[in-house]
């Protein structure tokens, strides 16, 4: 039987890679709301482009006011969920081909182009494997539902939105992540701090609160005296991943330590931020579990703006806490050195069983195809299924790829564009098979 999924999508691979064009092609960045288009006409047009394609595939489908749109491969009711979306991230700049125009390099087998790896290439890859085993007719005793989101890049309020008016599948994947599985996601909280700011200090480090800082530049009142010449400055370290901040190096923090300012209040965060520390443990944190290893704890945004200075953390933290109890030991913390606290918001960690018996079958899914051990991953990052109980990432990117996701030329090769619908196919297979 995989053999016959194989040829299928091989045979079909020009279509697959023709159908990704025409998604690409269309700039689906979040745009401004309108009549029937929650979150702009570019993600309505690619889903409309998505939802057409899977009619003519046969497949019964339904579009929930352009928030989500499904399409169900049988008239039976969906045990499985594929939960891809068609939303991009803006470009950015740096790309050597233009975004939106699918470019094929024949020497890399790379598909370049925005969405191509997230989540369009996988979008169309669940489609194929779909397609392959209705057209096939591979006996189904169950009911699968492909859903196709347009709002995961800003917030998912797409799926809110969807659960609201339809029930999900009792099993639900998304390949939005990577393989073989991510059962485990730590829990998430961003901290906004601030207070009044010293006189004649100036202080910009930070544009996101996800990210690492790069960059901290400063003006200080020499010696903490602000009748005294000015200091200016700026330090230097490298940007990451706010859950991954071993791969970078605060520049905020940096600066709190090598600056001689004198001023209480910076150094009151530097004795709560020391440089080098990412798991919080000076803020009263500092916990781990065994599944997801050591939370995270970055001090990713310091900026002077009216008169103010003002902070923020991003804190990822283990599968064994809850986000109010975090909440309590950071705030805390903050409010005794003298800072307000203007938010603080985030989610609870989720993790899925492994030896639950959907896990497995996809885990078998993934080994039967790729020869691969499968095995459970936990990441410090939220996937499209964060809130979903019982769901978890299953691609698309392989181990040790990278298909520069949200960054310029941004990819998936042809190789595994196939390998991830004969994965999903396989999938299904031992799902609903
Ligand atoms: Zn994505």
């Amino acid at each position: 039987m995989q053999n016959s999924i194989k040829k299928y999508l091989e045979e079909h691979k020009q279509e697959m890679i023709d159908f990704l064009a025409e998604l690409v092609a269309v700039p689906s960045v979040q745009g401004e709301a309108e009549e029937g288009a929650p979150f702009g006409k570019e993600p309505k047009r690619a889903l409309e482009i998505m939802l057409e394609k899977c009619r003519e595939s046969g497949f019964n489908v339904e579009n929930v006011e352009n928030y989500v749109g499904t399409a169900d491969l049988n008239d039976l009711s969906p045990e499985l969920g594929i939960l891809a979306h068609l939303d991009v991230v803006p470009v950015g700049s740096g790309w050597s081909s233009p975004p939106f125009t699918l470019t094929y390099d024949e020497k890399t087998d790379k598909l370049v182009g925005r969405g191509t790896c997230d989540d369009k290439g996988p979008a169309v890859a669940a489609l194929y494997a779909a397609k392959a085993v209705k057209e096939l007719g591979i006996p189904l005793k169950k009911g699968v539902r492909l859903l196709f989101g347009t709002n995961e890049e800003n917030g998912s309020a797409d799926l809110a939105y969807y659960r609201q008016k339809r029930q999900l599948p009792p099993n639900v994947f998304t390949p939005d992540g990577e393989y073989p599985v991510i059962n485990a996601e730590k829990g998430m909280l961003r901290v906004y701090f601030s207070t009044v700011a010293p006189e004649n200090v100036e202080i910009s480090a930070g544009t996101v609160i996800n990210a690492v800082p790069a960059s901290c530049k400063y003006q200080l009142p020499k010696a903490g005296n602000a009748d005294t010449e000015a200091v200016f400055g700026t330090v230097e370290g490298s940007s990451a991943h706010a859950s991954t901040p071993e791969k970078g190096e605060n520049a905020i923090t940096k600066f709190l330590r090598s600056t001689d300012h004198g001023l209480p209040m910076l150094k009151s965060l530097s004795e709560l931020f020391p440089h080098g520390e990412l798991n919080g443990k000076s803020c009263g944190l500092g916990f781990r579990d065994d599944i997801s290893g050591d939370m995270t704890c970055v001090l990713s945004m310091l900026n002077t703006e009216n008169g103010r200075l003002c902070g923020g953390i991003d804190i990822r933290f283990p599968l064994d806490r809850s986000k109010n109890e975090i909440s309590e030991i950071i705030c805390g913390k903050l409010r005794d050195a003298g800072f307000e606290i203007d938010s603080c918001e985030g989610v609870d960690p989720h993790c899925t069983d492994e030896n639950s018996p959907f896990v497995q079958a996809l885990l078998r899914a993934y080994e039967g195809i790729t020869g691969d051990k499968g095995r459970c991953i936990a990441i410090g990052g939220g996937t499209y299924v964060h809130e979903i109980e019982g769901g978890v990432a299953f691609g698309a990117e392989f181990p040790g790829e990278d298909g520069r996701m949200h960054s310029p030329d941004e990819f998936i090769t042809s190789e595994n564009l196939i390998k991830n619908a004969e994965i999903m196919a396989a999938a299904i297979i031992e799902i609903c098979g």
